[in-house]
C-alpha cells in the first residue's frame, strides 16, 4: 500500500460517521440513507477491502469494467448498482449482472432492460435520471417529462421502478446545493401521488453529501471519499 492508497476501512467508517451525523442534524431516520460505494476505475482488491469492512452496495459506471469486477469478485452477498450512462448495446450485460440501474432516461432503454432481465432473477431495480440543470452534455430527462416515462416504466415486467437519480452541476455552497437537490425531492413527491411505491432518491456525491442528506437522499453515491482520487 503506498501513501496514495487510503486505508479503506478507515475512510469507509469516516464516511458512514458523516452520514450518521447528517442524519441526526437534519432529523432523518437513523440508517435511512444508504451508502453506495462507487468503485469505478478502482481494482477488485479495493472492492474486496471495502466488503471486508462491511460494505455491501457498490456502484460502477462502465459496463465492461463493472461486469469484469462482478465476475472476478463473485460474492453473491454484494449488491451492484450500474450508475453510468446506458447505451442500447450494453443493456443485456446490465440486465444480466447488476441489481440496479440508475441512469434510465428513455422508454426504449427501460424496455430492453426489462426484456433482457433473466427470468430466474428478481426484477432489475431502476431509477429515472433527471437532468436538473438542463445541461446539453448530460443524460436525463426534464422534470416535466417524468410522469409519462414513470407510468410506462412502472408497467414493465422485468424492471421495478424505484425512484429518481440526478447528477447536478457542481455547486460550492450548501444552500445552492440544497436548492437544486430539493427539486429532485419535490419531483419524487409529485410522482408518489401516482406511484406510492417509489422509495428511492439517488443523489449526493463526495462534494454534496450534506446537502443530499438534508434534502432526503435515500442513496448517496460516494467514490473519492472512500477510495481516493481516480487517476483520470
Ligand atoms: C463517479 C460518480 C460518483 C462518485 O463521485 P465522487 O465524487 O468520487 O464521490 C457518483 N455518482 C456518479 C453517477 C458518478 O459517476
Amino acid at each position: 500500500m503506498n501513501e496514495n492508497t487510503p486505508n479503506i476501512a478507515v475512510t469507509l467508517n469516516s464516511v458512514k460517521a458523516q452520514i450518521s451525523e447528517f442524519e441526526h442534524t437534519y432529523q432523518r431516520t437513523i440508517d435511512s440513507v444508504q451508502l453506495l460505494a462507487v468503485s469505478k476505475k478502482k481494482p477488485a482488491t479495493a472492492v474486496t477491502a471495502a466488503a471486508q469492512a462491511g460494505q455491501i452496495a457498490f456502484g460502477e459506471n462502465y459496463v465492461d469494467e463493472g461486469v469484469a469486477k462482478i465476475l472476478e469478485i463473485n460474492n453473491t452477498a454484494l449488491i451492484w448498482h450500474y450508475i453510468g450512462a446506458i447505451q442500447s448495446r450494453k443493456t443485456a450485460q446490465i440486465a444480466e449482472h447488476f441489481h440496479w440501474a440508475h441512469g434510465v432516461d428513455r422508454l426504449k432503454i427501460a424496455k430492453r432492460l426489462a426484456e433482457q432481465r433473466p427470468d430466474h432473477l428478481p426484477p432489475l431495480n431502476i431509477c429515472l435520471q433527471v437532468n436538473l440543470d438542463n445541461e446539453a452534455s448530460k443524460a436525463g430527462i426534464s422534470i416535466e417529462e417524468l410522469p409519462e416515462l414513470a407510468t410506462h416504466c412502472a408497467a414493465l415486467k422485468g424492471v421495478c421502478l424505484r425512484g429518481l437519480m440526478a447528477i447536478p452541476a457542481p455547486r460550492q455552497q450548501l444552500d445552492e446545493q440544497r436548492e437544486v437537490l430539493a427539486r429532485l425531492r419535490q419531483a419524487l413527491q409529485s410522482l408518489q401521488l401516482q406511484h406510492p411505491e417509489l422509495d428511492t432518491l439517488s443523489m449526493g456525491m463526495s462534494g454534496d453529501l450534506e446537502a443530499a442528506v438534508a434534502e432526503g437522499a435515500t442513496i448517496v453515491r460516494i467514490g473519492t471519499a472512500i477510495f481516493g482520487a481516480r487517476d483520470s
